[in-house]
């Protein structure tokens, strides 16, 4: 069945439950048994998907979402946490140990670069960051430790798509695990696992809760890693809260429809935008100028809301005054919500292997749901701001 079918149907099963549409959400700790045997036949089970014997190691509410989402991105199973970047520790620390050696994108979500940095490296991983355009140019990387490579595509801020496959099968030869950040894309534009990497990871908080009601991350994996996945969120006591859970079930029903429309809305404004005389460059893989254009049409069957914007070159007060006066695009972090958002972004201190050549402001925009023609508005009363002579 096709993804839209599989996220109105998956992980739902009314006949289980009285008749009602959804699942009812478990609220537990204790799981009570009856006898002795049922206690000893739980705790040889601890480790399976789908089988708790206490809250901690999940509840049908959880296994619901892992379930759906397995089933999405066409993996062997999958982990909840309490955050994306709960999801994305957890992944990384099941695949790596002191001594080994791990190849990050300089384009990494930044507090995915901290973990990295302040947590990974002080229990002796040796990290390297790379020129996500590396493709399977990455093997020069590769050190006899390195046991993980980690990708995003597109990159956090710039939105560079990366050659994933190619970066697979380099990994795949010298038996490396593979893991992906593959929040932008949801599992319904790009599923990674079927392209060779073995681990997919998403902050649920974006688009899948998809309302800005609720911090969620999930660890999706293949055969191969899922053991260890799982293992290390007993291990770590990871257990995501089941009303945030439940949210994201919920969002799930109606993501193929709303990130349609984030798509649509999203690649009309980018348009708008690079034809406008106040932007230099709209970094959005969808459209046909963007260097990861070629890669991103052969890999993903669709993009996101979220893009960025270069600006030409104004000045600080210019683009203060500019998102300061917007009315419908707000300034937050996070996205993927019902609601546009826009953020100023610096891209120089989030990089180290190379270089963002652009010194001209950099924006992110996250287009919601609201009318385009309103959004458009928004932003040409935003640009009038922006030229205004008194920021020159
Ligand atoms: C927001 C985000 C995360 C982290 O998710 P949280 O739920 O906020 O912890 C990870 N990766 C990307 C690309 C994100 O945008």
């Amino acid at each position: 069945m096709r993804s839209d079918t599989l996220a109105t149907h998956l992980g739902r099963d009314p006949d289980e439950n009285y008749g009602m549409v959804n699942p009812p959400v478990y609220h537990a700790s204790t799981v009570l048994f009856p006898t002795v045997e049922k206690l000893e036949e739980t705790n040889r089970r601890r480790l399976e998907s789908g089988h708790t014997h206490y809250g901690r190691m999940g509840t049908p509410t959880s296994f619901a979402l892992e379930e759906a989402i397995t089933a999405l991105e066409g993996g062997h199973g999958a982990v909840t946490a309490s955050s994306g970047l709960a999801a994305i520790s957890l992944a990384l620390t099941a695949c790596l140990e002191s001594g080994d050696h791990a190849l990050i994108p300089d384009t990494a979500y930044g507090p995915t670069r901290t973990f990295c940095d302040q947590v990974l490296s002080k229990y002796g991983v040796e990290i390297d960051y790379y020129d996500p355009l590396v493709g399977a140019g990455i093997e020069a990387l590769l050190k006899t430790n390195t046991r993980a490579i980690y990708l995003e595509s597109p990159g956090s801020l710039t939105f560079e798509i990366q050659d994933v496959p190619a970066i697979a099968e380099v990994a795949h030869k010298h038996g490396i695990t593979t893991l992906i950040d593959n929040t932008w894309a949801t599992p319904l534009f790009f599923n990674p696992l079927n392209h060779g990497v073995d681990i997919a990871i998403h902050a649920a908080t974006k688009y899948i809760v998809g309302h800005a009601d609720a911090m969620l991350g999930i660890v999706v994996a293949n055969q191969q890693t899922y053991p260890a996945i799982r293992q290390n969120a007993v291990r770590f006591g990871h257990c995501a809260g089941p009303d945030d859970i439940y949210l994201a079930l919920r969002g799930l029903r109606t993501l193929p429809t709303r990130l349609r429309h984030h798509q649509d809305q999203g690649i009309k404004l980018a348009k708008w935008l690079n034809q406008r005389p106040e932007v230099a460059r709209v970094l959005h893989p969808a459209l046909e100028d963007d260097p990861g254009h070629t890669l991103w049409r052969r890999d993903f069957s669709g993009a996101s809301g979220l893009f960025g914007v270069l600006l030409n070159d104004y000045s600080y007060a210019a683009v203060t005054a500019m998102l300061d006066g917007l009315k419908l695009f707000s300034m937050g972090y996070s996205w993927g919500g019902f609601e546009s958002l826009i953020l100023p972004v610096d891209t120089n201190t989030t990089r180290s292997a190379t270089e963002w050549g652009a010194k001209t402001p950099l924006l992110r925009i996250h287009v919601g749901l609201e009318s385009l023609l309103d959004l458009q508005s928004d932003l040409e009363a935003g640009f009038e701001r922006l030229t205004d002579d008194r920021y020159r």
